[in-house]
């Protein structure tokens, strides 16, 4: 039989030591500008990957499959709680959510920043099992804001906005889960306010 030789690695072949990436969450009320901000800190850092959510709501006009969300069926989004195929899911508004671990995982250990777009009940779960995860909580400049800012997207109805305040108001008062807090008062001053935090954390100078 023949045996090779193991060929030990010298300093120049071993891989350079892999960092773990950086897990960013940005939550928001609905209407709070969450989306805008997401897409501002993409187009920033375009090697920031975005994780797509699985969700059992059917997709709204224009929403597409694999991007915007992974839209399955009930029965398949339980089937993976049960498999333990999330990092984190959640119900809202009656319809689950879920995070996959199994991209999560992989992206971090190759050292890719991730962004979820995810609730407050999701970011509880993250935090638990991924301690390192710097969280922004978008916070619109008051309720009455907020409400006017959902009427004039005119995509709900007034009870599903009188839903979406109630919600907002108990996000709100957890916001100190949050590591940062940002106040979406001018959207403009909001990104940059979010981008230098992010900024920092990527150069290693945490800014906590
Ligand atoms: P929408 O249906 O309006 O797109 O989202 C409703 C809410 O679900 C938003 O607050 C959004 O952040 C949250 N959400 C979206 N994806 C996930 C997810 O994967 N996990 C959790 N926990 N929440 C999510």
């Amino acid at each position: 039989m023949k045996v090779s030789k193991i060929h030990a690695l010298t300093e120049n072949e071993k891989p350079a030591a892999q960092h773990r990436g950086h897990l960013f969450i940005v939550s928001a009320p609905s209407g709070g500008g969450k989306t805008t901000l997401c897409k501002a800190i993409l187009n920033r850092y375009q090697d920031m990957l975005y994780s797509v959510s699985y969700t059992t709501r059917a997709p709204r006009p224009g929403e597409v499959n694999g991007v915007d969300y992974d839209f399955i069926s009930k029965e398949k989004f339980i089937k993976d709680i049960e498999n333990d195929k999330w990092a984190e899911w959640a119900q809202v508004h009656g319809n689950f959510y879920g995070t996959p671990a199994e991209f999560l995982n992989k992206s971090l250990s190759e050292g890719r920043d991730v962004l979820l777009d995810i609730d407050i009940q999701g970011t509880i779960q993250i935090l638990d099992r991924y301690t390192d995860t710097i969280t922004f909580f978008i916070l619109p400049p008051s309720l009455e804001i907020l409400k006017k800012r959902l009427e004039s997207r005119g995509t709900d109805s007034a009870d599903t906005i009188s839903a979406r305040l109630i919600s907002a108001k108990e996000e709100i008062s957890k916001k100190n889960l949050y590591r940062h807090v940002i106040v979406n008062d001018q959207l403009s001053s909001a990104v940059s306010e979010l981008l230098s935090i992010i900024a920092k954390y990527r150069s290693g100078n945490n800014p906590i």
